[in-house]
Parts: C-alpha cells; sequence; structure tokens
C-alpha cells in the first residue's frame, strides 16, 4: 500500500483479504445492491416530502434523502426545519417505507437525531469536524461521509477511520465534488476516486452529481459516468416543483427527469453486471 496511507489501519483493503463492507439498511445492502438516495435538497414541509418521497419510490429510489439542518453558506438562507423536518422525515418513511438519510451537523444532536435517521450524514464542510465524527462512530447508525470539498483521498479516509476507530464498521463514501479552478460547474465530480477508493478500501463509495455539478442538466451524465466508474450508487436532489426549491434549485431534477434517468441507470447497470460475469468466463487479455 502507498506509505502515505500506513496509518488507515481500519479502513484500508488487507492485503489478500478482498472482502467488502456490506452497509445493511432496511432492506438495501449498500455495496452489493445499486443503491439511488433521491429526495429533496432540504425538508421544506409535509407536502413537499411526502409527494417527493412517493415520486422518487415510484421511480425506484430505494431510499430518500432530505436535510432538516442545513449548513448553508450565508446565516440569513433558509437553515432548515429541525425537529419539525426530522417528524416530516418520519411521516414520509411511513408513508413509502424508504429508509431515511439526514444530515447532523452538531455532535450535540447525534444521538436524537438517530432516533429520526436510518443514515447519518455528515456533509462536506463538517468532513473534518472531530467531535462530530466521534459522536457519529459511538452510535449504531450507519454514516453517510462526504468529502470535504477541499480534501485528499488521504484526509477523507483519515476521518472515516475516526468514525471506526469508534467502534462503528458502518461507513458509506460519498464523492460530492471539489473546489477548482472551473467556475462553470458548482464543483468538479472527482470520479476518478471513485476507482482510486476501491483500490485502497473495502468501504463503499456512492456519488453525489448533484453537488458535484450544481446544475440540472448534467446530473444524468455525471449519474451514469459515475456507476460506470465502478459507484455503489448515487445520491440525487428531487424537488416536486426545482423552481420553487429553497435550497439549491439549480440542480435539482423533477420527478419526470428523475424518473428517466433510474430507467438508463438500469438498463446501464445490468450492462456492467453481463460485462463483469462475461469477464469472469475470459482470459486477462481479452477483457478489458
Ligand atoms: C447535502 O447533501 O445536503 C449537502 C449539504 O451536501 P454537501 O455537504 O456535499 O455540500
Ligand atoms: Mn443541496
Amino acid at each position: 500500500m502507498d506509505r502515505t496511507m500506513k496509518n488507515l489501519k481500519l479502513v484500508s483493503l488487507n492485503g489478500d483479504d478482498n472482502r467488502r463492507t456490506i452497509v445493511t439498511v432496511g432492506n438495501v445492502k449498500i455495496g452489493e445492491d445499486l443503491v439511488v438516495i433521491a429526495g429533496p435538497c432540504s425538508v421544506e414541509s409535509e407536502e413537499q416530502t411526502v409527494i417527493t418521497a412517493q415520486k422518487v419510490k415510484e421511480a425506484g429510489a430505494n431510499m430518500l434523502r432530505g436535510g432538516a439542518f442545513k449548513p448553508r453558506t450565508s446565516p440569513y438562507d433558509f437553515q432548515g426545519l429541525g425537529l419539525r423536518g426530522l417528524k416530516i422525515l418520519e411521516r414520509a418513511k411511513r408513508e413509502t417505507g424508504l429508509p431515511v438519510v439526514t444530515e447532523v451537523i452538531d455532535p450535540r444532536d447525534v444521538s436524537w437525531v438517530c432516533e429520526y435517521a436510518d443514515v447519518l450524514q455528515i456533509g462536506a464542510r463538517n468532513m473534518q469536524n472531530f467531535s462530530l465524527l466521534k459522536e457519529a462512530g459511538k452510535v449504531g447508525k450507519p454514516v453517510l461521509l462526504k468529502r470535504g470539498m477541499n480534501s485528499t483521498l488521504r484526509e477523507w479516509l483519515n476521518c472515516a477511520e475516526y468514525i471506526l476507530a469508534e467502534g462503528n464498521p458502518n461507513v458509506i463514501l460519498c464523492e460530492r465534488g471539489i473546489r477548482t479552478f472551473e467556475t462553470y460547474t458548482r464543483n468538479t465530480l472527482d470520479l476518478s476516486i471513485v476507482p482510486s477508493v476501491r483500490e485502497i478500501t473495502h468501504l463503499p463509495i456512492i456519488v453525489d452529481p448533484s453537488h458535484g455539478t450544481g446544475k440540472v442538466s448534467l446530473v444524468a451524465p455525471m449519474s451514469l459516468a459515475a456507476i460506470a466508474a465502478g459507484a455503489d450508487g448515487i445520491m440525487i436532489e428531487v424537488h416536486y416543483h426545482p423552481g420553487e426549491a429553497l435550497s439549491d434549485k439549480d440542480q435539482a431534477m423533477s420527478p419526470v427527469l428523475f424518473a428517466d434517468l433510474m430507467k438508463r441507470l438500469h438498463v446501464l447497470n445490468s450492462q456492467i453486471k453481463e460485462m463483469a460475469c462475461n469477464r469472469e468466463h475470459k482470459s486477462p487479455e481479452e477483457s478489458w
């Protein structure tokens, strides 16, 4: 292994032991099934969240996302509904059966947010909030750890190591774009991190092309590219009326666009599986 990664005792793939972590959430096995987490950037109202949840479920998503605590650049922007938002997510879960992924931004909130979340999200801005990582490591809930916008792979994996070192093995990594000199897109989605992560760690990795690009027109192509690169799933922002979203409206997919993406994802995923099957039956020279 790369010597700079030598302190990653728990997150590293070990020698010949190629076992990969599978994080089970409800009946979804992240690391084995194709996971599609979809839903609004922010929980805004019961109607908005429940209808969006029903639409993404109908289209084939297997988990629901939605922020009740929003880490916003400006203190004057919508900060999320807090507890009320979590109760709305609970309702949406009851209506659809979809497990809930929601962000926690304060270490003091971790234990009680766990009562509402099936997966705790630690956002890009908090990737290196070490007290938050330790608290998340102490609870049994799976953690979705987003890559910080200015973070290297080594820094990111060290943050996952913090969670595992506290006794929680259920970590899902999420690439969401990094800051570069490019300004056309909100961030630069670093898809080369997907096979890099798979070379170094046994943890599953998903990709968030919504924050990764900031532009709804780029979300579908980058979702397909993420799966082709080997990601275990994607996380997509969907809003029942994108133009009215209180946060991140430029990157929100409508339910119709999302349903179309789901169809294409399933075609691609079965082609990838078929290719993997064929490869097992061919010599290395024949396969690519
Ligand atoms: C989010 O997924 O709601 C979010 C705030 O994303 P990020 O932390 O990647 O900016
Ligand atoms: Mn968002």
